[in-house]
Order: C-alpha cells, then structure tokens, then sequence
C-alpha cells in the first residue's frame, strides 16, 4: 500500500493552472512507469484535506489534449492515495439551453478519439471494466449540493462527447454529435475517466461551457470566449473551495471495487 500523502485529486483544466488557493503547498515529482506527469503534482492541504493537484495541460498550457500523459496523471494520484479525483475542464455546449457560463455535472461520454493510450492493462493481465455509469454517483451527488448551495448555474446531467483534436470540429460533425444526443464536447476527458475506473478512483468530471459549437449560427470573438473562460475559473475555485470539504471521508460507492469482475 502506497503511503497517503493526498486523498482527494484535482485535475485542473484550461485555466485553472494555478494551486495556491489550498495555502502553501509543496511540489513533488512523481515517477511512474509510463513517464513524466503534465507537470510537477502540487500537495497542499485544504480545511483539513488533503490535496495532489495536477494542472492538466501543465503550467502555461503547453501540452495539447492529445498529447497528455493520462495514465502518468492518474497512476501518480493514485501512488499518492488518492481515492477522488475532482476533474475540472472547459467545453463547448451542443444544445441551446447549456449556454456559456454554465456548469454541466456530465452524466455519460461517447468517445470519439483515435489514437491514446486508453488501458493500464497492455497484456498479462486482460481487463475488461465496466464504464456503463463512468463518474462516481457519491461524488456527482456531492457536486451537485455544492453547485446548489451557491447558486450557479449548472445542469445535473449531460453526454460529453470526447474528440481527438486538437483541431475544432466541421459544421458537419457538430451537427452529428448533436443528433447522437450529445450535450456537450471537448477534447480530454477520455483515457481519463476510464483510466480512473481502472486505478479504483471516484471520479467526477466538472465541466464548464465556454461557448457554443460550430453547429450553431453564433459568431463569438476570441476576447468573449476569454471573458467566459474567466469567469469560469473564477467560479470553477469557488466551488472547489465549497466542494472540498463536503466530501464524505467514506467511500459509499462501488468505484473501489471496479476491478472485482473485470479482470481476465
Ligand atoms: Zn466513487
């Protein structure tokens, strides 16, 4: 068993690079057997929690979505013990009434990506997990109660719609996604997710929506969306800070067990 240095993981999405609102904390590098992780892993400790926070593209944004070390990311939160990870990210919404600044506690993906490393199980050992329902309910209800509490806006479900990248979709491809019935897109939520469910962590992703996909007839500036993003970072610290210490120290969820029946 790996000493505990952190219970709770946060991956910090476009924007939220930045760990100093959990005080003082102290970098680490953490070597795992699939190479370096975005950046250094930050520990701190928040209202009596303790915190591992990776900025996912790594400080000034540098590494593309495809190009993200996803199970260097997760094997190190969990050599840390971490048993939730918090992932914060940006999307773009595929539905009207998602509108920009608003919060989307994602319930379900599709993954359209192409070419990641999806698996910590290569060979060996086969292991087939379940992703049916792919984000901690205990974790979801948690955010959920937060979100409620100060009253932002956000919607409790949502499908994320995972593409390679890193270049935007065609017109054509929005409007698809959108007849499969997804809510919203973005380009870094799978291998991540599921790499999680294989490590046994509880993971909720937390999305905020930027602005709106290609399919619909809105011409946004780049300095609106700046604004948006913003904002949203602003609001994605403050309910950090209202979520953290919600979360139950017991897990009464079946995240820890997810490889009972998966392996071959
Ligand atoms: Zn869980």
């Amino acid at each position: 068993m790996p000493e505990e240095k952190a219970e709770i993981g946060i991956i910090g999405g476009s924007g939220l690079y930045d760990p100093s609102m959990f005080g003082s904390f102290q970098e680490i590098k953490v070597y795992t057997p699939y190479g370096p992780t975005s950046d250094m892993v930050f520990l701190g400790e928040y209202k009596g929690r303790k915190i591992a926070f990776i900025p996912r593209h790594g400080r000034g944004h540098k590494i593309p979505p495809h190009k993200i070390n996803y199970r260097a990311n997760i094997w190190a939160l969990k050599e840390l013990g971490v048993k939730r990870v918090i992932a914060v990210s940006a999307v773009g919404s595929l539905r009207d009434d998602y509108a920009p600044g608003d919060f989307v506690v994602v319930d379900q993906f599709i993954d359209f990506t192409k070419k990641r490393e999806y698996t910590f199980y290569d060979g060996g050992v086969v292991c087939h997990v379940s992703l049916a329902d792919p984000f901690c309910p205990q974790l979801r209800e948690v955010t959920i109660e937060s979100l409620k509490s100060l009253n932002l806006k956000f919607h409790e479900k949502g499908t994320y719609i995972c593409i390679e990248g890193p270049r935007f979709s065609t017109r054509a491809e929005s409007r698809l996604f959108k007849s499969w019935g997804a809510d919203v897109i973005g380009m870094t939520l799978v291998p991540e997710v599921n790499l999680a469910r294989e490590a046994e962590l509880c993971y909720v992703a937390i999305t905020m929506v930027t602005d709106y996909d290609v399919w619909a007839p809105k011409h946004v500036t780049a300095e609106e969306v700046a604004k948006v993003m913003a904002e949203n970072v602003d609001k994605a610290r403050r309910l950090l800070a209202d979520l953290i210490p919600r979360i139950p120290a017991e897990r009464t969820c079946k995240c820890g067990e997810a490889l009972k029946e998966a392996l071959v």
